[in-house]
């Protein structure tokens, strides 16, 4: 049977922190799926969970065993709908862990045989969040280092039209 994992997150938008991860993950699962979330703590969001799924379609091209959908709801049932073996998440720096950790408790209680996997961000992408990239691009600065390249064009042209 080919091990699935799943990767959650608002990616509002995708950055190339979050495709380290997603690329990282994906030498290590047979399949891969980037689920969009829309997260009841965040604000509405930049971008529509239709755009932010184009864009990460769009910046994992060269990862064939890699897929990306969209999922309103409970991140456990949909995992187990999936007959995924395991959530993998992104850990930056000290202050993800707390909620993290609560999240993967929560997901442990709710569907038993999934495991939550914690990822050390490679260094050069701690400082990197979507909050960073949409903040940056609304005063001008330059994002080519934050944002995956196929996708830039499109996310400084929409970010400054808002
Ligand atoms: P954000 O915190 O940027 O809004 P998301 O909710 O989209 O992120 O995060 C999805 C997952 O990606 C989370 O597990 C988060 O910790 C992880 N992640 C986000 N940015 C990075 C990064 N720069 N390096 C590693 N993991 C990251």
């Amino acid at each position: 049977m080919s091990s699935i994992a799943v990767c959650p997150g608002s990616f509002d938008p995708i950055t190339v922190g979050h495709l380290n991860i997603i690329s990282r993950t994906a030498k290590l699962f047979d399949r891969v799926i980037v689920v969009v979330m829309t997260n009841a703590r965040k604000a509405s969001g930049a971008f529509s969970p239709e755009e932010r799924v184009d864009f990460i379609r769009r910046s994992i091209t060269d990862l064939p065993n890699v897929e990306v959908d969209y999922y309103d709801g409970l991140l456990a049932e949909y995992v187990e709908k999936k007959g995924a073996v395991a959530i993998v998440k992104g850990l930056r720096v000290l202050s993800d862990y707390e909620d993290e950790f609560k999240q993967a408790l929560t997901n442990k209680k709710l569907a038993k045989n999934v495991e939550t996997i914690f990822m050390v961000t490679d260094t050069e992408y701690m400082f990197l969040s979507s909050s960073v990239v949409k903040e940056v691009c609304r005063f001008g600065g330059d994002v080519s280092d934050f944002v995956p390249a196929p996708i830039k064009d499109d996310i400084v042209k929409r970010l400054r039209e808002r």
